[in-house]
């Protein structure tokens, strides 16, 4: 059966991006993948694999049900690590899977321990300390009290890690705030260290701050966004720009394309209105192509009468409203538009692009949202 769309995943951009990565990060510092948001909408099946074959042996899920996904795939019996919601009820299942997570709360905490006494092993917890984020995170206050926690049930305890999350290195506009919890994080860690609690992995930096703020790089780096090829956000590659290589000036290579292909054409006479409403009256007599994708597949409302697809290497626009499972362009301009003719959403066509941050500037949307939407039943191919 033929689908409305596919979507591409390029090995060889993976490679170029993790090859990036390492010489960012140094040899030391290992780097955590994340494929929350099922591997930011590239699938954790497809992504897993590739990046095993990259080198990579460390996954970062938000959720208990993503990591068994990384579990199920991994085939290098690589380390994961979940960073969010672990339900009390699956705790025995991810320890005896050797499956590592975030504790930010004491009824985890003691969950856990309970959880490694029965089953008589240690189960591997990163501490994560509130440093300003404030979502998650051990307070300031909780220090003496954990610290006693985890020394009492050593026996059940192997301290993996001790993190924490910025909140927002991707913008100058929160270096203050990012800067205090750069020194908040030292804190924790020097008053750990103080009194004979030692972890295994230091680990604070998501892509942006990798990239932003170097000292944030420690003994590990969980990178999302980077992995697949974009920026966190411009900003971050502006502030970049000066100090990449002369001849890698553009190190990031997005792995995603997005292609579906023409439904029907039809010509419109001056006057009419094209699909619902009456948001796009067509101002000379026009060819119209349909193409089967719609906010349904992740394609957003507010490209209605915005958005841009690639037909035959030229950009053409969207006229009239994005509807649940197709879109209207102009094809009034080029030859011969043939029901079956490739339409791309997001990559290349002959010279021309699109880019997925391109989504942001007609949408608000970030780079982030754009492909974590896309619904997990489209086919995702790997290519060279
Ligand atoms: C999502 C996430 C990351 C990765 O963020 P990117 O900006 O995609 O690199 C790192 N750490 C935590 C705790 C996260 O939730």
């Amino acid at each position: 059966m033929q689908h409305t769309s596919y979507i591409e995943i390029s090995k060889s951009a993976y490679t170029k991006n993790i090859n990036f990565l390492r010489s960012e990060v140094g040899q030391k510092t290992e780097i955590s993948i994340v494929v929350k948001g099922n591997a930011y909408g590239h699938g954790i099946e497809n992504i897993v694999p590739v990046a095993e074959e990259n080198g990579i042996r460390h996954f970062s899920t938000f959720s208990a049900d993503e990591a068994l996904r990384v579990y199920s795939c991994s085939l290098q019996n690589s380390q994961i690590m979940i960073m969010g919601m672990l339900d009390n009820l699956d705790l025995e299942e991810i320890l005896l899977k050797g499956i590592s997570f975030f504790v930010f709360e004491f009824d985890r905490l003691e969950a856990t321990i309970q959880t490694a006494k029965k089953l008589g092993l240690k189960a591997k917890i990163h501490v994560e300390v509130e440093t300003g984020f404030h979502r998650t995170g051990f307070e300031w206050e909780d220090k003496e009290w954990l610290a006693q926690m985890l020394k009492e049930n050593e026996a059940f305890l192997e301290l993996k890690g001790m993190c924490t999350h910025y909140a927002g290195a991707e913008s100058i506009s929160n270096y203050v705030r990012v800067r205090k919890q750069i020194k908040e994080y030292k804190k924790f860690r020097k008053w750990f260290s103080d009194n004979g609690v030692k972890f295994e992995k230091y680990h604070t930096a998501c892509s942006a701050a990798t990239l932003s703020y170097p000292e944030t790089i420690m003994d590990m780096v969980r990178i999302g966004i980077a992995s697949y090829g974009l920026w966190p956000t411009m900003e971050t590659y502006m502030y970049r720009f000066q100090s990449l290589p002369e001849n890698n000036k553009n190190p990031l290579k997005r792995l995603i394309s997005w292609k579906s292909s023409v439904m029907n054409t039809k010509a419109v006479h001056m006057g009419d209105f094209i699909g619902y409403g009456s948001s796009y009256m067509a101002p000379r007599d026009m060819t119209i192509a349909l193409v089967p994708i719609g906010y349904g597949h992740g394609y957003s409302r507010l490209l209605s009468n915005q958005g841009k697809v690639l037909i035959h290497g030229k950009m053409v626009s969207v006229v009239g409203t994005v509807t649940m499972n197709s879109i209207a362009v102009d094809v009034t301009d080029l030859e011969s538009v043939q029901k079956g003719d490739e339409v791309v959403l997001v990559g290349f066509q002959k010279e021309n692009e699109i880019t997925v941050a391109s989504f942001g500037e007609s949408t608000q949307q970030v780079n982030y949202e754009l492909l974590t939407r896309l619904p997990q039943d489209i086919p995702r191919r790997i290519v060279e």
